[in-house]
């Protein structure tokens, strides 16, 4: 199967501590978890059960180890709908596993241990497994995380563009800047976001990228870099959707809900809004379902909700 979307990057489970502000270093703190993650993967997911009532079609390109830990994250991806025929099995290495905690401030530490999360290679990306392609998605995690997994994204990004010059790519720089400094990070962001048709930002990462201070500024800016469409992700508030022809952007407010764990949020609105883009929706409209499902997303605890599109339009409907 060539899917019409596909995503590639680090694949990871979570462990979480099951109470704020318990330091991962407390002796005998309780953990919760595997939880299938990776912000790549949040999004493919999510972009995969989104996608159920209009047949768009989904995969993968990643490294699991030889454990159950990358097992559970197949078996997720799955029942979701996302082919996984393109995910990787290393022998060496395991899966790729983040302990994550929180504290009440909403600050979170994470403890990482890479294994096979950053071991995807520009030889993975094989060409015949774009020939449907409509839309790519590309995280800055992954083009983060190691050399062979930037470079397997920009490879993806010259052959979706040489297989279909329409398609659509999007970024969202989920930007760390305590994994790198903020020059490597602008100077390996560069050659996506002059291809980029869709950027999904959060006024923080707008800034950085720019290089100028104000959300707004900073994505009108951006604007002039490369993509199309800035989605300004602004947590609780929704969103803000700017382009050329929309200088003061459309701000399309969030849904009320109670917040039991933001992790994946972004990730999950993102993998939605691609669904309604793809479903040649109204900007109003597409803005609205990615908050729909970002809200659904930080009611459920874990990084990869089960939320189906029928929640996400009963939500909507009220
Ligand atoms: P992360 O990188 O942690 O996943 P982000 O900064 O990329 O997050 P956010 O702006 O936190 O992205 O969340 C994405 C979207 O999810 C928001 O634009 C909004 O639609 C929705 N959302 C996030 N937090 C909340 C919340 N507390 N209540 C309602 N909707 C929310
Ligand atoms: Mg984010």
């Amino acid at each position: 199967m060539n899917p019409e979307s596909i995503c590639l990057g680090e694949l990871l489970v979570e462990i979480m501590r099951t109470e704020n502000n318990v330091p991962h270093g407390i002796e005998g703190g309780l953990y919760k978890g595997p939880f299938p993650s990776g912000a790549p993967a949040i999004f493919i997911d999510s972009a995969a059960r989104m996608s159920k009532p209009f047949n768009f079609s989904t995969g993968f390109i990643g490294v699991i180890g030889n454990d159950d830990f990358g097992e559970c994250i197949i078996k997720k991806l799955k029942i979701d709908g996302v082919d996984t025929s393109k995910i990787r099995v290393n022998k060496e290495r395991t899966t790729g596993i983040a302990f994550n905690q929180y504290n009440s401030d909403g600050s979170r530490k994470f403890i990482f241990a890479p294994g096979a999360a950053g071991q995807v290679t520009p030889e993975d990306i094989e060409k015949e497994y774009f020939s449907n392609i409509k839309t790519l998605h590309i995280m800055g995690s992954a083009l983060s995380i190691s050399d062979t997994s930037r470079k397997s994204c920009y490879k993806a990004i010259d052959i979706a563009k040489l297989l279909n010059p329409q398609v659509i790519i999007s970024f969202d720089p989920n930007l760390r800047p305590e994994m790198l400094d903020i020059k490597t990070i602008i100077k390996i962001s560069k050659p996506v976001l002059e291809k980029t048709t869709i950027l999904f930002p959060s006024g923080e990462e707008a800034e950085m990228l720019a290089g100028v201070r104000g959300e707004k500024k900073a994505c009108r800016k951006l604007l002039e870099m490369g993509p199309k469409l800035v989605v300004l992700k602004k947590g609780k508030e929704g969103c803000q959707i700017f382009s050329s022809g929309i200088v003061d952007g459309i701000n399309i407010p969030g849904f009320s809900v109670k917040e039991i764990d933001p992790t994946g949020a972004g990730d999950s609105f993102g993998g939605a809004f691609i669904v309604g883009y793809l479903a040649g929706w109204d900007l109003k409209r597409i803005g609205l379902f990615a908050n729909a499902v970002g809200a659904l997303k930080v009611k459920f605890f874990g990084p990869m909700p089960n939320t189906s599109y029928e929640e996400v339009i009963e939500l909507i409907e009220g």
